[in-house]
């Protein structure tokens, strides 16, 4: 049995100043997925009101010692929970 863990990555919200999608697993771990197509961009509006998985775990870069437990994300990407239209910058 081997004890390393597969993250199994949810969409929960997006970088707007980077363009980059914020996943997170269980396990507490966040990373990033960076240069979205415009379609999983689009998609990934409504990550924060409905987190949905994500497939590609290959595309995802670990952010590390940032879980969404703390609460914390990291300085400069300045995370933006969008609720609605009017949010979008
Ligand atoms: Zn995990």
């Amino acid at each position: 049995m081997s004890q390393e863990h597969q993250h199994e990555w949810i969409v929960f919200s997006t970088a707007v100043n980077i363009v980059s999608l914020l996943v997170r697993c269980e396990c507490g771990a966040v990373g990033l997925v960076k240069a979205p197509t415009a379609k999983e961009w689009g998609r990934a509006f409504h990550a924060p009101s409905h987190p949905y998985p994500w497939k590609e775990p290959q595309r995802v870069e670990i952010l590390e010692g940032w879980t969404t437990e703390k609460r914390i994300y990291p300085k400069g990407y300045n995370v933006v929970r969008r609720t609605g239209p009017d949010s979008l910058i």
